[in-house]
């Protein structure tokens, strides 16, 4: 007999990009970090922390960080819900909602760690393709009945951002939970907020590790109607944020113009490497993320992969279907962009 559960003994680990150890000299455009440092003020807040912050329990719902969020996103408090990190809030929703005989549903490919919570729950999970140029399959989305629908805009690994109006209706159809992952929506043009005052099945998930540079400190949140998020809340841990990253959160999303800053340079940096990247003859799927994903002309992109890692350059290869003749590139400083170029154009 095994000690698991038997799902979880059949389940294949979610492998996160490699992260080499602090001080390895890579170039590292693996895992969508933002190139650029957070907020000084973050540091600060860092710096300065009161060690009674620390001898104490911090608040169980991060109140200095949810209050802070949901004035800079003009909600109540009550419609913002903090994790550690926007996959703990994954999580949760899985937790909460997926079970053997309901229904996860998403179209692929997409962030790979949504059919592992579902394989952990041990429930039904309905994968629907994407086209070629990443439409939003809504009819079969709606048509698959989900108990949770999620939906990652712009998707990863594509880039692609799925039309507001697309996801108003795709909730509109749903009986149960549209999820709306926007862990990259900092970079695009356009974001699904507003469904979550109109749809009362929507969550809207957000992070603060791309955008703002903190994907160290693990903190995301949900927007949600307050009915929901307090379901949600029933399976949280009881101090699921610690202090230092409530506190320097909160800082974090004060300091707008320092995040605009940063996303302004990477998005001029992305059409840049983009543009480079079809002078090599790839082909580049039109992104609104902080990476982007890349056909390399001879298909071989397992070799490129290897062959960049070689030079201590990283990037993303999904060895998943419809992905292996691909790769998810992060967006770097200028600088890294160039060296990158310069190493595939040697390499092909
Ligand atoms: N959603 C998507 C689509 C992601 O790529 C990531 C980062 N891997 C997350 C959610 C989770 O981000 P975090 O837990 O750092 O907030």
């Amino acid at each position: 007999m095994s000690y698991f559960r038997d799902n979880i003994e059949k389940l294949a680990a979610y492998v996160p990009g490699e992260q080499p150890a602090a001080g390895e000299k890579v170039i590292k455009l693996n895992t969508n970090e933002n190139p650029y440092p957070p907020s000084p003020a973050a540091m600060k807040v860092l710096r300065e922390l009161d060690g009674d912050l620390l001898r104490r329990y911090p608040h169980p719902f991060a109140m200095k960080f949810r209050e802070t969020a949901a004035r800079v996103l003009g909600v109540g408090a009550e419609y913002v819900l903090v994790g550690n990190g926007s996959d703990e809030l994954l999580s949760m929703i899985m937790r909460a909602m997926a079970e053997p005989g309901r229904r996860v549903v998403y179209a692929m490919p997409t962030y790979v760690l949504y059919r592992t919570l579902a394989e952990i729950q041990a429930a039904e999970i309905v994968e629907v393709p994407y086209d070629e140029q990443y439409n939003l399959p809504v009819d079969a989305l709606a048509a698959a009945g989900g108990a949770v629908t999620l939906v990652c805009t712009p998707n990863s690994p594509s880039g692609t951002v799925a039309p507001t109006a697309q996801l108003k209706e795709l909730a509109g159809r749903l009986k149960g939970v549209l999820v709306i992952d926007e862990a990259y929506t900092d970079f695009a043009d356009e974001n699904a907020l507003e469904l979550v005052g109109r749809c009362p099945n929507v969550v809207v998930l957000r992070t603060l590790s791309k955008g703002y540079s903190l994907a160290g400190l693990r903190v995301g949140f949900a927007v949600g109607k307050p009915d929901l998020l307090k379901g949600l809340a029933k399976v949280k841990d009881s101090y699921n944020v610690d202090a230092v990253a409530c506190a320097v959160a909160a800082a974090a999303v004060e300091d707008q113009a320092h995040k605009t800053a940063n996303v302004e340079k990477v998005k001029a940096s992305r059409g840049k490497l983009a543009a480079d990247l079809v002078k090599l003859g790839f082909k580049v799927w039109p992104s609104q993320a902080n990476f982007m994903l890349v056909r390399p002309t001879d298909g071989n992109a397992e070799r490129l992969y290897r062959e960049l890692k070689d030079r201590r350059i990283l990037v993303r290869y999904f060895k998943e279907p419809r992905l292996e003749d691909k790769l998810r590139i992060s967006v770097g400083t200028d600088d890294q962009n160039a060296a990158l170029v310069k190493a595939i154009a040697e390499l092909i």
